[in-house]
């Protein structure tokens, strides 16, 4: 009989663990799932204030703030 509620005890503790894991997975993948949004987010964001504000100049070739008077 020891041996049984052992072994059902250890059974109990398995499926906790187990059911506790699959939570925290779950969690982890909602955790995953927001952070490469908010990455993308950057990094489209990123480029396009980079394509926009910055200008080469025809003449000299220098990467400039577009808007701002350039002298070569
Ligand atoms: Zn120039």
């Amino acid at each position: 009989m020891l041996s049984f509620s052992k072994i059902i005890f250890t059974a109990l503790v398995i499926v906790v663990v187990w059911q506790g894991f699959k939570l925290f997975n779950r969690f982890k993948q909602v955790s995953e799932n927001e952070q490469p949004k908010q990455t993308r987010h950057k990094k489209k964001s990123q480029p396009k204030t980079v394509a926009q504000e910055m200008e080469k100049c025809p003449e000299c070739g220098v990467y400039h703030a577009e808007g701002n008077a350039h002298r070569c």
